[in-house]
């Protein structure tokens, strides 16, 4: 079994169950949280399993069973060191990111019946911290299992869902924040911080 061939599996496992554990938590947290306005479409649904199967069931497969032997490889030994590290810090800024947003999170496309707009802690220069926690969790399994399906699947299609979602996420956002989400998008970066000082309100607000 490759969880306790190769130790690093195990390393990844302990995470991979701290990541689970902390989207667990907030998710008992807010579900008593009244919904106002939900957008899942065909499209919303599709990426969530994709990202869902690609995050849990390929990791679970490889760690459990050989079906995913065919797709192994040995990296260089340096790659699962900074695996760990970036591992560390995705974790770090996922638990901060559901801290911060509190009873405003929501796994799909949601609005809250109080939802308050969050633009301090993790928020304050960017606007999707969570995803950019996502991003690096991603490319910590890729480092970390040494499997092109079970190391590489979710990056792949987790970077689908975020070029899809993200638009739609700010768009909703705006119709129910305004000018406040408006101002808010051109003081921050999407995934990287802004430390520039904001553009005037009639240039392009997107980076
Ligand atoms: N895109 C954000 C949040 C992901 S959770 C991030 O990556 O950190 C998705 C839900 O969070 C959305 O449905 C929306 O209702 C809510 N949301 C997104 N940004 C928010 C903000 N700045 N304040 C409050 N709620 C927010």
């Amino acid at each position: 079994m490759n969880l306790i061939s190769n130790p690093w599996n195990a390393v990844f496992f302990i995470g991979f169950i701290a990541y689970l554990a902390t989207r667990s938590h907030y998710a008992r947290q807010t579900r008593h949280n009244e919904k106002v306005h939900r957008q899942v479409d065909g499209l919303e649904q599709f990426l969530l399993i994709l990202v869902i199967s690609t995050s849990t069931l390929f990791p679970l497969l490889y760690l459990f069973t050989p079906l995913l032997a065919f797709a192994d490889y040995r990296p260089p030994a340096l790659v699962p060191w900074v695996g760990l590290t970036v591992m560390l810090f995705a974790l770090w800024l996922f638990w901060r990111s559901h801290a911060d947003l509190g009873q405003n999170w929501s796994v799909t496309l949601e609005v809250r019946k109080q939802h308050q707009l969050i633009t301090s802690g993790v928020y304050r220069r960017i606007r999707h911290p969570m995803y950019a926690a996502i991003f690096l969790w991603c490319i910590a399994q890729a480092l970390l299992l040494p499997n092109w399906l079970a190391g590489w699947s979710s990056l792949a299609t987790f970077s689908l869902m975020y070029f899809l979602r993200t638009r739609r996420e700010e768009q909703m956002m705006c119709e129910f924040f305004g000018d406040e989400y408006r101002a808010y998008m051109n003081q921050t970066g999407r995934l990287f911080p802004r430390f520039t000082k904001p553009r005037p309100q009639s240039a392009p607000t997107s980076n």
